[in-house]
């Protein structure tokens, strides 16, 4: 039995006895600032001469201040100077900067030996727990690889064959479509008709296509209903240890919104039992986002 001295680290990795699942323990972020809506801009960090951006910059990476995993291994990336830009604001050649930014980043953390999985994430919306609204994202850098990841990667992943019905969207190089069982009421994955395992093996144009595709797929999602939706989007890139050669590289964005300002929440039968309800049909979700950009002007 620990006494008083023996101190929790502030952040440590622990095993479910019982589950096997993984869970950060991560004390040290509860002192971290909420800096969201409502401050002033002059107070942001993110903006330039703010705490975490002195000088002037297109993109920028910096290392997390409040990391929830320790050894340099969480980075938060500034998508634009402007405070009100959002990720499909940018169009395609601001995200195709940010793309070249994670590139960058995911590649250098992954030639580390303390790491295995690189994690380029994004989470918009203070209703899902963005603390700062600037445009930015976040990079973890894994010692192993997580389990979901592990079991989406190990079996080749998301690979673009799926029923028409599902489909988005499409363009030279990439494709859009609506998960068949997704967690989520609205899910979108992103992904090349040809295999390629992590970001840094997309040529330049194909990073272009990647751009304008997350491009039209934030902005359809934000028209599903008229109003800014909330997200989290990740990139699902090969791991950087062996036995991962069927990777197949795509974009997961999802939202809990099932109508607007509507969330549907992860409740009590969700987290008990492990099985999802949603409310919202696949095929039908992929109708609504094919058409809504039939209207754009
Ligand atoms: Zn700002």
């Amino acid at each position: 039995m620990g006494g008083k001295n023996d101190a929790v680290p502030e952040s440590q990795r622990r095993i479910d006895p019982f589950l096997g699942t993984t869970i950060h323990i991560v004390g040290g972020r509860q002192s971290r600032p909420i800096i969201s809506d409502g401050r002033s801009v002059t107070a942001c960090p993110f903006c330039v001469g703010g705490l975490e951006a002195p000088d002037p910059y297109e993109t920028r990476w910096f290392i997390n201040r409040w990391p929830p995993m320790d050894g340099d291994r969480c980075e938060v990336i500034l998508y634009s100077p402007n405070h009100d830009a959002s990720f499909a604001s940018l169009g395609v050649d601001g995200i195709a900067r940010v793309i070249d930014l994670w590139v960058e980043r995911t590649e250098t953390l992954g030639a580390r030996d303390d790491v295995e999985f690189v994690l380029v994430f994004e989470n918009r919306g203070t209703s899902i727990g963005a603390t700062i609204s600037h445009p930015h994202g976040q990079i973890y850098a894994y010692d192993h690889v997580p389990r979901r990841s592990n079991q989406l990667l190990g079996t080749g992943g998301w690979v673009p064959s799926f029923d028409d019905q599902l489909l988005v969207v499409g363009n030279d190089s990439m494709i859009a479509a609506v998960p068949p069982a997704p967690v989520y009421p609205v899910a979108v994955t992103i992904a090349p008709r040809v295999r390629v395992g992590r970001l840094s093996e997309l040529d330049r144009a194909t990073r272009r296509d990647l751009a304008s595709m997350l491009a039209d797929v934030l902005d359809r999602l934000d028209r599903l209903y008229d109003e800014p939706i909330p997200y989290m989007l990740w990139v699902n890139q090969r791991p950087f240890t062996a036995g991962f050669d069927d990777a197949w590289l795509n974009i997961e964005i999802v939202s809990p919104w099932r109508a607007a300002n509507l969330p549907r929440y992860i409740a009590a039968a969700e987290v008990g039992a492990g099985e999802y309800f949603n409310p919202v049909v696949p095929e039908e979700l992929a109708l609504r986002l094919r058409a809504s950009n039939d209207q754009s002007v």
